[in-house]
């Protein structure tokens, strides 16, 4: 089976956004990209997580043709897609409605830096793209547009986009992120959170550098 590990990858991170509550129902879509091929192994569209297979995970190229797989990929190929072309280290997307951070795209206001977990981004703040219709290039186009040089952007009134050099990467950014965004919501629910300074986060991103095992274990 083409892309067989990826397609393994996929399904079993799919459940886990649903199990960990980082997905309700058939939102959300994740991805690996394999350079080799230059094909990502994408999940299909509107199949609740613990239904799919590896089978039913689609292969596609950067263009949005199906090289295997019968199922019909996730209306979000195209956001998926450009995000790999303007990024060529990333092999991983997850887009999720987590609730949090889709509070803050709700607001269409961006996710700060109450606390340095939101330092696996790359950026000290997580932007907002303006609303789009969901599936459409357009959205694609401005998911990649606000990302910019970070690895996660904000869609407003729909979800976030998190990248990532792996897609065990980008799913715990995406963790991360809803645990930020909570933070930053609950902490406004009983005050005005303190934003951390531009020196503090860049101090935790270079200790992010060497953080936990290395190499990775
Ligand atoms: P798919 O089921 O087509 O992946 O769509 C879910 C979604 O979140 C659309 O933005
Ligand atoms: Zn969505």
């Amino acid at each position: 089976m083409l892309l067989e590990k990826e397609r393994e990858l996929v399904a079993n991170y799919g459940r886990r956004m649903s199990a960990e509550g980082l997905s309700n129902g058939t939102s959300g879509n994740l991805s690996i990209y394999d350079p080799e091929t230059g094909l990502m192994a994408l999940s299909p569209s509107g199949m609740h997580y613990f239904d799919i297979e590896p089978v039913d995970v689609v292969v596609l190229d950067l263009e949005g043709h199906v090289e295997a797989g019968t199922r019909k990929p996730s209306s979000e190929w195209a956001l998926h897609a450009y995000l790999y072309r303007a990024k060529p280290d990333i092999r991983g997307v997850v887009h999720t409605h987590s609730p949090y951070c889709t509070t803050f795209a709700v607001l269409n206001e961006p996710i700060r830096a109450v606390h340095y977990a939101i330092g696996g981004a790359g950026t000290g703040e997580i932007s907002c793209a303006p609303y789009c219709t969901f599936g459409t290039e357009e959205l694609a186009e401005r998911a990649v547009r606000f990302c910019g040089a970070g690895n996660a952007v904000l869609l407003g009134n729909h979800g976030i986009v998190c990248c990532g050099e792996s897609l065990k990467k980008a799913y715990a950014l995406a963790g991360d992120l809803e645990f930020t965004a909570r933070l930053q919501y609950q902490a406004r629910c009983i005050g005005t959170p303190r934003v951390l300074t531009e020196e503090e986060m860049t101090a935790a991103l270079e200790r992010f550098q060497t953080y936990g095992q290395q190499p990775e274990g």
